[in-house]
């Protein structure tokens, strides 16, 4: 497959400050040294386990990314202290750093192509304090630990991934939205409040608008030690599924849905050709457009005229949001590897879905509910590179706004700001190389 000629030249700009072996060897004894044998591997399958993510969703990516050299060395620090160290120590050699929690994020932002060194932060997973309307833990809580912790007293993360499993360092620094983010917006929208980061030159503590460029970063402006995020006050909430037998129907169901007050935690649509890759479920039924939602108990369902009420359960938030966002592309994946996905987003996904479909072969809609309307994943029969991109030459022409899953490097409005913190922070470089696109791209 032919590379776009930014990703080719970021991975060869990458893989030429891979480090010596004779370097690596006297990182791993400094490091044993310090935070000793048991939080330091060099183990193949420990590294190799630490130089993949879930990039193998995208054809594009997957072609792409370096078997070769996975890291080189990895840690595992328990502390701030740990963290610190570890840093220092491969700064003084120059050794690249790459930071990882679960390794659940989709464009290959967590792969060393440097090789170097991987800091696991999943070992540093306190929840350390919690207040009214916030949380503090360590970058590698997951999710499910810091929701378990929110609702012991009586609330709930605002806004999280489908990933649960995943940690709150990663969501910040990989993610973007998703369960809660109709009420809560993503990630930009207040959901953090202060960060300690750890960064080669020491620890800073961002607060406010001052986090921003550290957010979606993939790390490139420091390590996420903790995170003070947003929570909310806890709903007892139904998961409603229905059927309809037109797109508008599902859309104009889902948008009444989407202006509830207190808002939805989740809205999700589909066609009926995506429902027919789920696992078979009574409550999809085939041929007929599908509309979930996670809404306030208390919810009168006569809303949802026009359709066919296929299941009213206390029980079934968590399924649904394992129907919802990157979780679709991952399940329709597994029925048909043939497939690839676009992010997308804007008015045209429900005003112009038919021209939206026809611009790659097969295309398929899904649509969540976010604060300001339906956006989504637009999956299709994968043919090339060129093919895909034309289509999302034509996804622009029609006014849809489109995320590309197909790349590792950073982009969008927030580059110019995380360039200039990585610059600051990161002079040499080394967090996380290949990931900032090379100027010549003609990017900020
Ligand atoms: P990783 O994948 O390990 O890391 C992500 C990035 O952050 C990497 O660049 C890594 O280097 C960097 N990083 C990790 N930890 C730190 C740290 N402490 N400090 C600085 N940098 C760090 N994303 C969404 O936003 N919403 C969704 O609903 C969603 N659903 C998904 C569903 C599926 C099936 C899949 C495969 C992915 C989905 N994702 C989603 C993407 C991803 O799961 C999330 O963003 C997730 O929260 C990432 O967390 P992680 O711990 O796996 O991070």
């Amino acid at each position: 497959m032919t590379l776009a000629p930014s990703l080719s030249e970021a991975l060869s700009e990458a893989g030429s400050r891979a480090p010596d072996l004779s370097i690596v060897d006297s990182l791993v004894a400094r490091l044993r040294a310090s935070l000793g044998s048991d939080r330091v591997s060099t183990a193949e399958a420990a590294r190799r386990a630490a130089s993949t993510d879930y990039a193998f969703l995208s054809p594009v990516l997957s072609a792409a990314l370096p078997a070769a050299r996975p890291a080189d060395v990895v840690v595992y620090p328990r502390s701030l202290d740990e963290l610190t160290a570890a840093v220092a120590l491969a700064r003084d050699l120059e050794v690249p750093i790459v930071p990882r929690g679960k390794g659940t994020g989709n464009y290959g932002q967590a792969v060393p192509l440097a090789a170097g060194m991987v800091v696991d932060l999943s070992g540093m997973d306190g929840v350390l304090e919690l207040g009214n309307g916030w949380a503090r833990a360590e970058a590698g809580a997951t999710f499910v630990v810091l929701e378990t912790a929110a609702r012991r007293v009586g609330q709930e993360v605002a806004m999280l991934p489908t990933t649960v499993g995943s940690t709150i360092g990663g969501f910040l620094a990989g993610g973007a939205g998703g369960v809660g983010s109709i009420e809560h917006g993503l990630l930009w929208n207040g959901f953090v409040r202060e960060l300690e980061v750890v960064t080669p030159g020491g620890v800073v503590r961002p607060r406010g608008e001052e986090c921003l460029p550290y957010l979606h970063a993939y790390g490139v402006t420091g390590i996420i030690a903790a995170a003070t995020v947003k929570l909310a006050p806890a709903r007892a909430r139904i998961g409603l599924v229905a059927s309809y037998d037109s797109f508008d129907a599902a859309v104009a169901a889902g948008q009444e849905l989407l202006a509830l007050q207190p808002p939805p935690r989740l809205v999700s649509v589909d066609d009926p050709e995506l429902v027919a890759l789920y696992p078979p479920d009574a409550c999809l039924p085939l041929g007929r457009y599908s509309l979930r939602a996670v809404v306030d108990k208390g919810f009168d369902p006569g809303l949802l005229a026009g359709g066919r009420i296929e299941l009213v359960s206390e029980e079934a938030a968590a399924y649904l949001s394992t129907l919802a966002f990157n979780h679709v592309t991952l399940r329709a994946k597994k029925a048909r590897a043939d497939l690839c996905h676009l992010q997308v987003s804007g008015g045209a996904l429900v005003n112009n879905a038919d021209a939206v479909r026809s611009v790659l072969p097969g295309a398929m809609l899904h649509l969540d509910g976010l604060s300001d309307g339906f956006g989504g994943l637009l999956l299709s029969e994968f043919r090339d590179t060129a093919t895909l991109y034309e289509g999302v030459a034509r996804l622009r022409e029609l006014g849809v706004f489109v995320v590309d899953p197909h790349t590792w490097l950073l982009g969008g409005p927030a580059l110019a700001n995380i360039r200039a913190t990585a610059q600051a922070n990161d002079p040499k470089g080394l967090l996380n190389p290949g990931k900032l696109p090379p100027r010549s791209a003609g990017q900020q």
